[in-house]
């Protein structure tokens, strides 16, 4: 990773030296990624994984990776294998194995009958619904169970019973004793464990109770000696619940910090709209190249540099805001701008014919594979009589100021020579233009004695005589609303899905890409960076626009 200049401490990182200071963990700084293998990991995950594991790294400590799978009916190892994955790519290593709260499910068990024991748990045999209108709302006070206050040695045999499976699902359930008119709501008497016969991923059939994350988030970072517990904004309020349980269990407390999740712009980022976006077939899987997810990012060609780059600049706030995804794309622009080597590929093709150039001649020219780069060198591409050029490269009746090829204008070829419009020839039916023709100006290559004649304007090109085909897809937002979760009263978030996200075209490339295997990243002249789909092969090369040359980011942060 390169050097950044030293930037002001981020508020977590002021706590953190604060602590430091004062040895509240004896210098100790130990963070978490806790996902729930319940979907994918996305690009908000990711700045959670650079900063929680940034933190780590930064003050020598420990970063644990730990699945909190307390929901058995919608997790699944696809899951966990995939976070896993995504986390390394990032760049990041987990000390030892990775982690699970369902490796604490005993332990937890313990904590519950711990509780009960103390007359702060008990067993309700409310049903959901009926616990949901004991609980009151924001405004009201919350009434008590009916079952509240049973002895403790009655909630020890019943729990135990639900443990031992002699309830179908739903019957009971084990409550926390706190208060129904607590102003939080969260603080009336919340469900800590619930009856599900349910396979877990990973404990199998050993469990048909099952501790709500609520129960189960705050004690696995106690058990694991948690220092800092980061985590977004949404948990602020259930941030005196854990609090609650850490003292009455009288066990080791972590100290949680919140902070403002990423949301960007063109973008949705929940687990479950991406889900549903995935099933319903609307992309094509999750590693959709359109998809915020980091498979998606990483199979449109996006690198881990760029990412956790990202991740640097937007920082983190303790207020919701929103981040403009060309941000992202700014991100990607500037580390493919120096790493990827330079093509020629023509996507919208236009036949143009050189009239004074030898009939059948080759000739090898010298292009620089990376401008940015001099080590990079150069390599040859071929140039002939007939070329393949971009269709809006040309225009027959052009506007003012159009610099391309249009009749009166001249225009050098990217690397070889000066050209000059003599004509076209047209369909004879539809009118539509078949091919341009042109002549050209054989002192005004490299080396020639009009080598450094200057024209306004500069197009590329590929030879049709060896020129390679190949299919691109280009890649627009997936979203047209800038705000795309936000949807009115009856109206569904994926009618902002943008119909034309996904152009699928064919495109002619210089022979050189013959060899590109997938993952490898080139930019096209002027048409954008461009990663090799996994999918490609010899036979069917594919490349996935990452982004094209243009960066507004650039202009809006001038503006
Ligand atoms: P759900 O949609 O199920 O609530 P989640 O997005 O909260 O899921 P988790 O698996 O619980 O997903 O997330 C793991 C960690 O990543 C959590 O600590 C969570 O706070 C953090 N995280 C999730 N989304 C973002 C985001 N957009 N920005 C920053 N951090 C995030
Ligand atoms: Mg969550």
């Amino acid at each position: 990773m390169e050097t950044k200049p030293e930037k002001s401490l981020n508020f977590i990182h002021e706590i953190i030296e604060e602590d430091n200071r004062t040895g509240k963990y004896e210098k100790r700084v130990h963070t978490r990624f806790p996902p729930e293998p319940n979907g994918y990991l996305h690009i908000g995950h990711a700045k959670s994984i650079c900063l929680n594991f940034g933190t780590a790294a930064k003050y020598n400590g420990k970063c644990n990776l730990r699945f909190d799978d307390t929901n058995p009916v919608k997790e699944d190892v696809e899951y966990v294998d995939s976070i896993k994955e995504d986390v390394r790519w990032l760049g990041f290593n987990w000390e030892g194995k990775e982690l699970y709260a369902s490796d604490y499910f005993e332990t937890l068990y313990e904590y519950a009958e711990f509780l009960i024991k103390k007359g702060k748990a008990f067993v309700c045999d409310l049903s959901v619904e009926e616990i949901g209108k004991y609980r009151g709302t924001v405004t009201q006070p919350g009434k008590e169970s009916p079952y509240r206050n049973r002895s403790a040695d009655e909630n020890l045999e019943l729990f135990r019973k639900m443990r031992s499976g002699e309830f179908p699902d739903g019957e009971k359930v084990l409550r926390a004793k706190i208060d129904m008119t607590h102003p939080n709501m969260l603080m009336r008497d919340p469900i800590l464990y619930r009856i599900l016969h349910a396979e877990h991923h990973r404990t199998g059939s050993k469990w048909c109770i099952y501790p709500m994350y609520d129960f189960a988030h705050g004690q696995c970072d106690s058990i694991e000696s948690i220092t800092h517990s980061i985590c977004t904004l949404e948990f602020e309020v259930h941030r005196p619940l854990y609090n609650w349980f850490i003292k009455e269990l009288e066990i080791y407390a972590p100290q949680q910090i919140e902070f403002a999740r990423l949301n960007l712009t063109y973008t949705v980022m929940s687990k479950r709209k991406l889900l549903e976006l995935v099933q319903g077939g609307f992309v094509s899987g999750w590693d959709d190249p359109r998809m915020p997810t980091i498979c998606g990012l990483r199979r449109r060609g996006y690198t881990p540099e760029a990412i956790r780059n990202f991740a640097d600049i937007i920082g983190v706030a303790k207020r919701d805001n929103m981040i403009d995804v060309s941000l992202l794309e700014h991100c990607i622009r500037e580390d493919l701008n120096k790493q990827a080597s330079r093509k020629l590929a023509v996507i919208n093709p236009l036949k143009l014919v050189i009239e004074n150039y030898k009939e059948s001649f080759i000739e090898e020219i010298d292009a620089v594979n990376n401008p940015e780069n001099p080590e990079a060198g150069t390599r040859k591409i071929s140039f002939s009589k007939v070329l393949y050029i971009e269709q809006e490269d040309f225009m027959e009746n052009p506007p003012a100021k159009f610099f391309r090829l249009a009749p009166g204008n001249e225009v050098r070829l990217k690397y070889a020579y000066i050209i000059k419009f003599t004509g076209v020839i047209k369909d004879d039916t539809t009118g539509k233009i078949k091919e341009v023709r042109c002549t050209y100006d054989p002192d005004t290559r490299s080396g020639m004695p009009l080598s450094n004649r200057k024209v306004k304007g500069t197009i590329h090109w590929v030879a049709a005589c060896n020129s390679i085909e190949a299919e691109v897809r280009l890649y627009e937002q997936l979203f047209t609303k800038e705000k795309s979760e936000e949807v009115e009263e009856g109206h569904d978030f994926k009618e902002n899905l943008n119909p034309s996200s996904l152009q699928v075209k064919r495109c002619f490339i210089e022979p050189s890409a013959k060899q590109a295997k997938p993952g490898e990243k080139y930019q096209f002249e002027r048409m954008g960076y461009f990663c090799v789909d996994p999918d490609s092969s010899k036979d069917k090369l594919i490349f996935n626009r990452t982004v094209t040359l243009k960066d507004s980011w650039a202009k809006i942060t001038k503006a």
